[in-house]
C-alpha cells in the first residue's frame, strides 16, 4: 500500500506535457505551476516518494476545484479526479482535531439529515431577514413558501427524481419544475423514500470515502427497482453514476446505469410539446456535466427547441462554486467566477443576460454575482405552461 493509496499506473500517466494546464481554472488565475494538474500530479508523486503530508501540499490539492477540465483536455486520459480524490482521505485523516470535529458535524449531522438542514434554512430565512447574512456568503433568496410545502410524489413511478440534501431545501422549486415537465411528458414522478436524501459528493471531495460510501448505499435502498432515476443536479448525478465504482458491487453498478440527468432524460423520452420563446439563453456548462457525464449537449437539446441559445468562448471553463470551494477558497473562487462572467456577458453582447445552468451550486454562485440564471427544467416548464 501506498503512503496515499494511489494505482501507480495510474500515477505515472501523466507525461507532463502540460496540455491540460490552459483548461485548469486555478492555473489560469494564479499562473503558478503548483496550482496546475501536473503540479498537483508532480506534488503526488513526491509524497508517494516518501515526502511528507505536508500542510503545503494539503494547501496544493484542497486549493483545486476538483472540476476536472484536465481529464477531458489530457490526451493521455490521465483520471485526476480519481487520484485527486484518494490523496484528499489520506488529507482528511492527518487534519487537526479541531477540523475534524467541524468536518464530522458538518458531514454526518447536518449534510444527510433532512430535518436538521430544514431547521438550519429556517434559521437562514430569519437571518436573511434581518439582513444580517453578508451578501459575499452568495446564500439565494430562499422561499418560504416553497420551504413550507413538501413536494409530493405520484402514485405507481415509472421515474425516480433525486432530490438531495441542500437543493431541496435552497432550490426546490426546480424540482417542482422538473415534475411539471416530466409530468407532462406522461411521466409518473417517484421520490426517493427515507435516508436518500444526501448523494456524498461533497463527502468523496472531501476525503470521506467511507461516510460517502454509507450514503450511496443509502440512496442506492430508497430508489428500489429498474425505473431511470433522474437527476436536476450535475453534481449529484455525476456521484450516483459513480456509485458502481464507489460501491463495486453489482447493485451499485446496476443502480449507476439507471441514472440519468433531467435534460438528458428529456433528450432520451423525447422532446415535450414547446412554444417557441423570444428569451435569448446563454448557456453555461456544469463541469460535472461536461467533464464527468459528458451529457452537456443534451441541455442544447432540450432547450434550444425554444430558446435562442448563445456560447460562451472560454472553452467552457468552471465558474468557480465547486461545491464548497467558493467558502473554503472565496479568493481564487472570486477570480474564476469574474472570468466565467465576463464570457457570458461577451457572449450576450449585454450586461442583461439569462443563463442557463444545470448545477444548483454553479447557479447561486453565478447568481451570486448578479446574473439571471435558471435552471434548464424551469425554462422548459416555462414554455410548457405557456401553451397551456
Ligand atoms: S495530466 Fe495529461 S495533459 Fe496534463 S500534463 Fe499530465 S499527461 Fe499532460
Ligand atoms: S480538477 Fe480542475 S482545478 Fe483541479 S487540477 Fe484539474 S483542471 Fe485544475
Amino acid at each position: 500500500m501506498t503512503i496515499l493509496g494511489l494505482n501507480p499506473d495510474e500515477l505515472a500517466g501523466c507525461v507532463g506535457c502540460g496540455l491540460c494546464l490552459p483548461h485548469c481554472p486555478t492555473y489560469r488565475v494564479t499562473g503558478l505551476e503548483s496550482a496546475s494538474p501536473r503540479g498537483r500530479i508532480n506534488a503526488m508523486r513526491a509524497v508517494e516518494g516518501g515526502a511528507p503530508i505536508s500542510s503545503e501540499f494539503t494547501e496544493i490539492l484542497e486549493a483545486c476545484i476538483q472540476c476536472r477540465g484536465c481529464e477531458t483536455a489530457c490526451p493521455s486520459s490521465v483520471q485526476y479526479g480519481h487520484m485527486a480524490e484518494t490523496a484528499m482521505v489520506a488529507i482528511a485523516t492527518r487534519r487537526s482535531m479541531y477540523r475534524r470535529t467541524v468536518d464530522r458535524v458538518l458531514y454526518r449531522h447536518v449534510l444527510p439529515r433532512h430535518r436538521v438542514l430544514v431547521l438550519g434554512t429556517w434559521m437562514l430565512v430569519l437571518a436573511q431577514r434581518l439582513h444580517i447574512v453578508p451578501k459575499r456568503f452568495g446564500v439565494p433568496h430562499i422561499s418560504t413558501s416553497s420551504l413550507r410545502r413538501p413536494l409530493s410524489a405520484d402514485a405507481l413511478p415509472t421515474v425516480f427524481l433525486y432530490t438531495g440534501c441542500v437543493m431541496d431545501v435552497w432550490q426546490r422549486d426546480v424540482h417542482r419544475a422538473a415534475m411539471k415537465v416530466m409530468q407532462a411528458m406522461g411521466a409518473s414522478v417517484g421520490l426517493p423514500g427515507d435516508g436518500g436524501s444526501c448523494c456524498g459528493a461533497l463527502h468523496v471531495h472531501a476525503g470521506r470515502r467511507s461516510d460517502a460510501q454509507r450514503l450511496a448505499m443509502a440512496v442506492v435502498a430508497s430508489m428500489p427497482g429498474e425505473i431511470p432515476v433522474v437527476v436536476d443536479s450535475a453534481g449529484c448525478g455525476a456521484a450516483l453514476k459513480d456509485y458502481g465504482r464507489l460501491l463495486g458491487t453489482p447493485e451499485a453498478m446496476a443502480f449507476s446505469a439507471r441514472v440519468r440527468d433531467f435534460t438528458e432524460w428529456v433528450v432520451e423520452t423525447g422532446l415535450p410539446k414547446m412554444v417557441p420563446s423570444t428569451k435569448t439563453i446563454v448557456v453555461q456548462d456544469p463541469c460535472h456535466l461536461r467533464h464527468v457525464q459528458h451529457v452537456e449537449n443534451s441541455v442544447r437539446t432540450a432547450i434550444s427547441a425554444s430558446y435562442r441559445l448563445l456560447e460562451t468562448d472560454d472553452d467552457a471553463l468552471c465558474c468557480g462554486a465547486g461545491g464548497i470551494y467558493s467558502i473554503t477558497h472565496p479568493e481564487i473562487a472570486r477570480q474564476v467566477r469574474d472570468r466565467k462572467v465576463a464570457a457570458i456577458r461577451a457572449a450576450a453582447g449585454s450586461d442583461e443576460v439569462t443563463v442557463a445552468s444545470a448545477n444548483p451550486g454553479c447557479a447561486m454562485f453565478l447568481s451570486a454575482a448578479g446574473l439571471d440564471v435558471r435552471h434548464p427544467a424551469e425554462l422548459l416548464a416555462a414554455v410548457i405552461e405557456e401553451e397551456q
